[in-house]
């Protein structure tokens, strides 16, 4: 395994595509002609863009639950596959996370999916240091643990902060049992990503979203995400924890959509706000990260209308191909300054993740 890993070290940065001949992939590779990288460039200046948004999985740790990886293109051991769609997408630089699957999961065993899991995302990056970082997974459900695996995580494995659920077995991450896994992504001052997940809000309604479409993705995924930011903002938990970094998946859901009602809803019905915020609900948006995959430039102008460019990153959601075209949304949406195009297609996502310019 360590001959293979330095092999991974040479390779990197390279020619990428060969880079997991341990795969079996040297002969295709070398057969086919190399596919060209696209290099995005912002008024004459070349741009590092950063994916937010992708994910993976590893095996080894979903075995101990006895699951499978699906769909295959999750695998990292399938990167050059990664690797030709972020050269064709213009990605230079993947941040990985895995949405969790183990929050039901007892301490033990939690604790060691984690560590397997951690290690083997810490890997992946260093096989290829140029185009992958990655998000600490973290077992929530046991909070002071999850404090432990993100430091953990950041201090021992490199990697860049925490991916996270929207929600723990039915329970508000503005829950104060969290409280010891926010203090400590805010001392390490580390990203956290938020992605909804199957097993919430859809979970919860499955009568109202089942039927043709895939309501529970299509509609829950987003809900999810705007209930959990809601309850982070009128919970206290932001003004808690004001150096948190918190980036939402999804453009945040429907929360920008519709963000003034969040602050009509205190003034209309004062007796149901009993909690003093320090800032106006909307206030908080220009706190949070959003991702860009909003799908139309019209969305995306209004994303930044609400929270301000300065809050947007590029996701992609790779490999589920809801999107290909993130760069070209954030190059071909109408009133941003070059400076803005920038900082959405990779620099603030670099600064959040220690990428090196
Ligand atoms: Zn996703």
């Amino acid at each position: 395994m360590t001959s293979r890993r330095e092999f991974f070290k040479d390779a990197a940065g390279t020619t990428a595509g060969i880079a997991f001949v341990g795969c079996g992939l040297m002969s295709e590779a070398a057969a086919q002609p190399q596919a060209r990288r696209r290099e995005v460039v912002v008024n004459g200046r070349r741009v590092k863009t950063v994916d937010v948004h992708a994910h993976c999985a590893v095996p080894e740790a979903m075995a101990l639950l006895g699951r499978k990886v699906e769909p295959q293109t999750l695998l990292m051991s399938q990167a050059a596959d990664r690797l030709r769609a972020m050269d064709d997408q213009g990605v230079d630089v993947e941040a990985l996370s895995i949405n969790p699957y183990w929050y039901k999961v007892d301490r033990d065993v939690a604790r060691e999916l984690i560590r397997i899991q951690n290690e083997k995302l810490a890997e992946a990056c260093a096989a290829n240091p140029e185009r992958f970082v990655a998000f600490a997974s973290v077992a929530l459900q046991h909070p002071d643990l999850a404090a432990d695996q993100l430091e953990e995580g950041v201090k021992k494995y490199g990697l860049r902060g925490a991916g996270i659920g929207g929600s723990v077995n039915g329970e508000e991450l503005a829950d104060p049992k969290f409280h010891p896994f926010w203090a400590k992504a805010e001392q390490l001052g580390v990203l956290v990503f938020i992605h909804p997940q199957a097993t919430g809000v859809a979970a919860e309604l499955p009568s109202r979203l089942k039927g043709n479409g895939g309501l529970e993705n299509v509609i829950g995924n987003p809900l999810e995400t705007t209930i959990a930011l809601s309850h982070l903002i009128f919970e206290g938990t932001l003004d808690r924890f004001p150096g948190l970094k918190i980036c939402a998946a999804h453009g945040g859901g429907y929360l920008p959509s519709y963000a003034a009602r969040s602050d009509a809803g205190c003034v209309t019905f004062p007796e149901r706000c009993s909690k003093p915020l320090k800032k106006k609900p909307t206030e908080y948006l220009r706190q949070l990260y959003f991702d860009s995959l909003v799908f139309t430039p019209e969305a995306l102008r209004h994303l930044v209308a609400e929270t301000g460019s300065s809050q947007i990153v590029m996701g992609t959601d790779y490999p589920f191909p809801w999107t290909k075209t993130s760069v070209d949304h954030i190059l071909g949406t109408p009133g941003l300054s070059d400076a803005e195009r920038v900082a959405m297609l990779g620099g603030t996502a670099a600064t959040l993740l220690g990428i090196k310019a």
